[in-house]
Formats: C-alpha cells, sequence, structure tokens
C-alpha cells in the first residue's frame, strides 16, 4: 500500500522557511509555508555576502543561480584621506536579500505560500502537531518548522528562556544608488569590498544590485554598514523616534530621529574618508543593533528550528543565510535518510546544533575588533590583532571560515 505524504508545516516565509519548502519538498513531502506579513517581503535592501555552503544551498533547492549578483575581484583598506594602504585578490559573489528572495520564492507554489498567518501556539501527541494561529487556521502536520527569524516565537514556546544577546555594538546602513555618487567614488571603491578601520570601529562597503535586480553598470548600489559601540541604554535612547515613541529593538527607517542621524552625519565628517562620506551624503541611513545566541537544542519532539530562529551569529562572516540553507539542507538529508521522522529529527540536531554553536562563536570572536566586554587574554590579543586592517580582510566574510575553526 502506497504510504500517504507526509506533511510539514512552515513558519516563516523568508530565507530559512522557503529553503526548508524547497528543500522537504525534494524529498517527497508536502509543505505550507505560512509568514505574517500580509504582502510580499520586499525592499529590505541590505547586501548579502555568498559563501560555497549557500550557493550549494540554493543548487540542491533547485533556485538556481541566474544573475545572482555582482562578482568584486579584490578587498582595498583606506586610510582617513581615501587613499588605498592594502589590497588582498579575493573573488566573490555579492548579492541583495531581496535577490535572494525573490530566486527562493519562485521555487514555491502560490497555493502553499499564505501570506497574513501569524503563528501562535503548537499542540503535540507523539506523532505530529497541530498549529493554531492567531487569525483563526489550524493546521495538522508531521512536523512543524520554525524558520521565523531571531525573534521566533516558535521558539518562545518551546524555550522561553532562550533570548539574543545585545552584542553592545550596532551598524548604521544604507545603500546609496551608484549614479548619485561622485566619479572618484565610482572609480576607487565602487568596484571593490572596501575596508577603512579606525580603532574599535569598522566602516564596510561593497556593490550590489539596483533596485529589481538591475545589474546595469550606473544602476547598482553601494552597501554601506558602520559598525558602532553602544551600551544597551544608549541603545535604548536612539530606539526613541521621530515622534518620541520608545521601541524595543529598533526603529522603522522612515522613523528614525533626525537628530540622530545629523549626529551620526557630523560624527561622520570627522574620521571617514571622503569616498564613505560620498555615500553618507547620498543615502538616507538607518540602524541595526547586533545580537547573537544559540540553543542547546534544535529539536523539540515535533518541531525543528532552522536559519536564524535556531541560532543567530554576529553578522561579520556573513553567513546568516548560507546558515538557513545549510540547516534546511541537513534537516531534508536526515529525513530522507531515516525512515522514522524522530530519529531522523534526531540526527538533524545532532549535526547541526554545533554549528549553530561554532559560527556564534565565531562571530564573537571577530566582533572583538569593536574592543567591547573583552573578559580574556586571547579576546584581547584578537582585538589588537583586528585593529590592523589587513587582519580585518583576512577574516571578515571569508569563505569556507568553518574549515578553520573545525
Ligand atoms: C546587519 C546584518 C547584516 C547581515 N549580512 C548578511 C550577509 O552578508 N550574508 C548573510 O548570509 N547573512 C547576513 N545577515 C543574516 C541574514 O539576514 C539572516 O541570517 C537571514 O535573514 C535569516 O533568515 P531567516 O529566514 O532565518 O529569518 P528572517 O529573515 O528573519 O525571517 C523570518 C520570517 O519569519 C516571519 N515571522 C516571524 N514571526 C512569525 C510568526 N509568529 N508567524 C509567521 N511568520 C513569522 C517574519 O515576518 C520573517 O519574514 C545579516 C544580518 C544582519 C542583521
Amino acid at each position: 500500500m502506497k504510504r500517504r505524504n507526509r506533511r510539514a508545516v512552515i513558519i516563516g516565509g523568508s530565507m530559512s522557511g522557503l529553503f526548508a519548502a524547497a528543500l522537504l519538498r525534494r524529498i517527497g513531502w508536502d509543505v505550507d509555508v505560512y509568514e505574517r506579513s500580509k504582502v510580499e517581503l520586499v525592499g529590505r535592501g541590505a547586501g548579502i555576502t555568498t559563501h560555497p555552503e549557500l550557493l550549494e544551498a540554493l543548487r540542491a533547492s533547485g533556485a538556481g543561480m541566474t544573475n545572482l549578483g555582482i562578482e568584486v575581484e579584490k578587498r582595498i583598506a583606506l586610510d582617513r584621506t581615501g587613499c588605498v594602504t592594502a589590497e588582498k585578490r579575493l573573488p566573490q559573489i555579492l548579492t541583495s536579500w531581496d535577490r535572494l528572495q525573490r530566486l527562493m520564492r519562485e521555487t514555491i507554489d502560490e497555493s502553499h505560500y499564505h501570506l497574513g498567518h501569524t503563528f501562535e501556539r503548537v499542540e503535540q501527541d507523539g506523532d505530529g502537531v497541530r498549529v493554531h494561529f492567531t487569525e483563526g487556521r489550524r493546521e495538522r502536520a508531521d512536523l512543524l518548522i520554525g524558520g521565523d527569524g531571531i525573534r521566533s516565537s516558535v521558539r518562545a514556546q518551546l524555550a522561553p528562556a532562550i533570548e539574543p544577546i545585545y552584542a553592545g555594538y550596532f551598524i548604521w546602513r544604507g545603500a546609496p544608488n551608484e549614479a548619485d555618487l561622485k566619479p572618484q567614488t565610482r572609480e576607487s571603491i565602487f568596484p571593490h569590498f572596501t575596508f577603512f578601520i579606525p580603532a574599535h570601529e569598522q566602516v564596510i562597503g561593497y556593490p550590489i544590485a539596483g533596485l529589481n535586480n538591475d545589474l546595469r553598470v550606473g544602476h547598482r548600489r553601494y552597501n554601506f554598514i558602520w559598525y558602532r559601540v553602544a551600551t544597551a541604554a544608549q541603545l535604548r535612547e536612539m530606539c526613541v523616534d521621530e515622534n518620541g515613541q520608545q521601541h524595543e529593538y529598533s526603529v522603522p527607517p522612515p522613523l528614525i530621529r533626525n537628530d540622530l542621524i545629523a549626529g551620526m552625519r557630523a560624527e561622520a565628517q570627522a574620521i571617514m574618508p571622503p569616498q564613505f562620506l560620498d555615500c553618507l551624503d547620498n543615502m538616507r541611513p538607518f540602524f541595526t543593533p547586533i545580537y547573537d545566541f544559540s540553543t542547546p537544542r534544535l529539536v523539540f519532539g515535533r518541531v525543528a528550528l532552522v536559519g536564524d530562529a535556531a541560532s543567530s551569529s554576529r553578522p561579520h562572516m556573513g553567513f546568516g543565510m548560507a546558515k538557513a540553507g545549510g540547516d534546511a539542507q541537513a534537516l531534508a538529508e536526515a529525513l530522507a535518510s531515516h525512515d522514522d521522522i524522530d530519529a531522523g529529527l534526531a540526527a538533524y540536531d545532532k549535526l547541526r546544533q554545533p554549528i549553530g554553536e561554532r559560527v556564534m562563536m565565531h562571530g564573537r570572536k571577530l566582533g572583538t575588533q569593536l574592543g567591547v566586554n573583552l573578559l580574556s587574554e586571547e579576546q584581547r590579543a584578537m582585538s589588537t590583532l583586528l585593529q590592523d586592517p589587513r587582519a580585518m580582510m583576512d577574516w571578515i566574510a571569508v569563505p569556507n571560515f568553518l574549515e578553520d575553526s573545525r
């Protein structure tokens, strides 16, 4: 007798949810993705560095890599006057959140991607799950996958004690249009992955596609990131918006206080090379506080966590998307190679929990450059090493970093 297809309900319609859906479908599961946003996820405008693990997950999920992004040949470091002080050849494809989301979104049929559905809670009976949504819907499945990001509600129900930890620093970011930049900026930094490293700060830039994945010269954008230290109290003050309202984690970009932006611009004038000042002059900046955490378990009965819901690292390796793809791939492989679902889930947990932990620890190691909470001699030595831009070029967002930390 033919066995009925197994079924997974997936929470979160972003990268890890879509990776999980595509890869489970490939092993014969029925899948449905539920995303709380009522509208398609677009326009987050973030640049994404790619790694071999991400390319492998894209290939395995059937998404392909057509027009994935822009290939840079080398990294350069600037001094305060904008002169190049060091170079490193490192070909790498740089893409954008929008591009990856669109590629993955195309792998799933409309009828299995449900916008406007907010996970509320899950009940388990040993044989499967019953999932309740705030809007009233209920779904029965063999497995619930939590791909609902760093503030996961699925994780909050099953492991409420696990909370993301503030790193003690945040980033100002934005993506000016190539066409708006001065010719000198376009020539000197636009084609490259560029570093400017003042003491305990980092400014990093690289080219990404323009709106609607436009890769034509003159229509692209430059991803700008400025890491800065702020205590939890300072961050709380930054999270008061233009209307005086306090936000918990960050402020929607249009509501960021003008006095905060003006203060940041004034401080930039005092320290930054002209090319990065040009970037700042041509963008509306917004800020993102940096958090990380890991979980001792990724599996709770018939519930599995993937991507940022499972663990999240500081973004110095640019590895979040690759980890989302890698988690989903490992989950599908474990379920395919075990007839018993629980045995497959145990195999997934055993393989990926330590990887999430290791990625998080590696992020902390690279974050020592910011000089926050250095607790050991090893951390202080790493922090000192990373004040040198040449060391930063060797360590930040390099491919295969997991090989080194094995
Ligand atoms: C500043 C910064 C820079 C980064 N740079 C890089 C980089 O260069 N390269 C890289 O690979 N990664 C990078 N990352 C990390 C990357 O963005 C994340 O790892 C990735 O987005 C994780 O995908 P996810 O699908 O797990 O979570 P998310 O993208 O956060 O998606 C979670 C989804 O779940 C939905 N959701 C949440 N709660 C519910 C609910 N209750 N019900 C239904 N849906 C829900 C949300 O609406 C959201 O769409 C960076 C991150 C930051 C903060």
